[in-house]
């Protein structure tokens, strides 16, 4: 598949990424059965992620957003923080805070989102993301929670974007240079 000047070829189904989904809610539901959960969902590329996830938690959490980009149109980690939005407004204090990502790379991200998120002062803080690189990652904590560990290439849909484009689409794909 095009998108922009780029060709993408099938990586993770529409029918893996459920089951996963599925499969991580579970391991949530055991975990924060009875607890007041707040999910911060990181903008843009976790909203979906977010809203399947949610909608099989057994257990009522509260939903959040917050911003923070970095990569502009690259298709590399640029380790620069680009834009933050929503971290002043926050309210999690004392609650059990998951933050929801769509994807950690090198992890500079996480660590920045992990310290900011950490100043106010939730009872817990993990980390929950669909996709993780662990060969690219070089980030002080590893996420509590993980979907698919996948290699150190490029990848779009299901929420993550090239050039803003693809996150419409229910599988995923990968970059075919
Ligand atoms: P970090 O390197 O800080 O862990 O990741 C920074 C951001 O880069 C992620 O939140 C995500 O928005 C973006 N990113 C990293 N790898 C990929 C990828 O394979 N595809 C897309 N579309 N975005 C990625
Ligand atoms: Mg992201």
């Amino acid at each position: 598949m095009q998108i922009h000047d780029k060709t993408f070829l099938p990586f993770l189904s529409e029918s893996e990424i459920q089951e996963k989904v599925q499969s991580i809610a579970k391991q949530l539901n055991t975990e924060y059965e009875n607890k007041e959960v707040i999910l911060i969902s990181v903008l843009n590329g976790a909203f979906i992620f977010t809203a399947d996830l949610m909608r099989h938690l057994a257990f009522q959490p509260e939903v959040q957003f917050a911003k923070v980009s970095t990569y502009g149109n690259a298709m590399n980690s640029t380790q620069k923080i680009r834009e933050v939005w929503g971290l002043e407004n926050l309210s999690i204090e004392g609650k059990d805070v998951l933050i929801v990502e769509d994807i950690i790379d090198t992890g500079f991200t996480a660590d920045f989102l992990r310290a900011e998120i950490q100043k106010h002062r939730p009872a817990s803080l993990s980390f929950v993301t669909l996709l993780f690189k662990p060969d690219a990652f070089q980030g002080q904590y590893p996420p509590e929670y993980m979907g698919f560990s996948i290699p150190t290439e490029f990848v779009v849909g299901y929420g993550l974007d090239y050039a803003q484009k693809g996150r419409e689409l229910r599988e995923i794909l990968v970059y075919h240079p």
